[in-house]
């Protein structure tokens, strides 16, 4: 039996006892795609609120807008305390309940390296200050990232810190990022992977299985691609509907059919078979637990998707 490197055993492996992800929602935070500077509307998929919205009511997060053409950011204090709030209350339950006492701190809801400079160093500093904190997790987009950022981020892994860039690729295709409105295209993005590495920065891959127009082929060229490109991780999503996407109204339309069960399940065995052993496989399954999600139903309960798809992976010899 193959046993997939998890990014639990990973943790283990490498610290020597358990580490949770604590993911952080800060206020004002955007993302170029939403709020003009490249597009507007965002992917035709996001909304945001959906990949966390447990945080969102811890946080009372609010829409405020961080105005980049101010070289102080009026609510960097505001997002300091939210940070520290959300992962004292984070690493508080997983403490008690789990016993777990190491910690990542993850920064998930929308691009979390547009910013001034000045306010990510801030905000990164801080959490590496937090108790029993070893290193930062942090999501981005291929187009957020620069050598100033890289550099500073290449400084906390010096100081013995582990720091990844988790990059929403989605897909290699130019066609499907523009009909997802992704508002980038996909050069540079292997240079820029391996400048990251080049930093001692751990690179996690974003991608997803089922966009619009995508046959299974095409989802497992964007896989073979990060793979050759040079990746630490890796997370695999199956794209689903939440209700006022862009998404959903062609859902609606019937211009976009779901990806099935048992078509993402052979997906991800194939998957799993590519991957080298070394690459920590951090997700292969997604959904929305509340009546947002309109599509694929097999969605809804992480569970049941994760059930079925471990049966699977055991009769291919792939302990998940
Ligand atoms: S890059 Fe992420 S946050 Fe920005 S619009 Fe797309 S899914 Fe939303």
């Amino acid at each position: 039996m193959r046993v997939v490197l998890t990014v639990g055993r990973y943790f283990r492996r490498h610290f020597g006892s358990r580490v949770r992800k604590i993911p952080i929602s800060l206020q004002g935070f955007t993302c170029p795609n939403i709020d003009g500077s490249v597009a507007k509307g965002g992917c035709i998929y996001c909304e945001n609120e959906s990949f966390s919205p447990s945080l969102i009511k811890i946080s009372k997060a609010s829409p405020v807008k961080m105005n980049f053409s101010l070289t102080h950011n009026p609510l960097l204090p505001k997002q300091l305390e939210q940070l520290k709030e959300q992962f004292a209350w984070h690493s508080n339950f997983h403490n008690e309940k789990f016993g777990i006492g190491k910690y990542l701190v993850y920064f998930q809801s929308y691009t979390n390296t547009y910013a001034p400079f000045d306010t990510l160093k801030a905000l990164y500093d801080c959490a590496l200050g937090l108790p029993n904190v070893v290193g930062l997790s942090i999501g981005t987009r291929i187009d957020c990232v620069g050598d100033e950022l890289l550099d500073l981020l290449g400084s906390y892994v010096k100081l013995g810190k582990e720091i990844w860039l988790e990059y929403g690729i989605q897909s290699v295709y130019n066609k499907t990022l523009e009909i997802t409105n992704r508002g980038h295209g996909i050069e540079g993005a292997q240079e820029l992977f391996s400048k990251t590495r080049q930093h001692g920065i751990k690179v996690c891959a974003h991608i997803i299985y089922g966009l619009p127009g995508e046959d299974e082929s095409m989802m497992l060229h964007t896989l073979d691609s990060v793979i050759a490109w040079g990746i630490d991780g890796i997370k695999i999503h199956p794209m689903y509907v939440i209700a006022g996407t862009r998404l959903a109204q062609m859902f609606r339309a019937g211009e976009y059919t779901p990806i099935k069960l048992e078509t993402f399940s052979d997906l991800i065995v194939q998957s799993l078979k590519k991957i080298p052993p070394s690459v920590v496989v951090q997700r292969i399954s997604a959904g929305a637990h509340d009546e947002t999600l309109l599509a694929p139903k097999w969605c809804f309960d992480k569970n049941i998707q994760m059930r079925y798809i471990r049966d699977k992976l055991r009769e291919e010899g792939i302990e998940y």
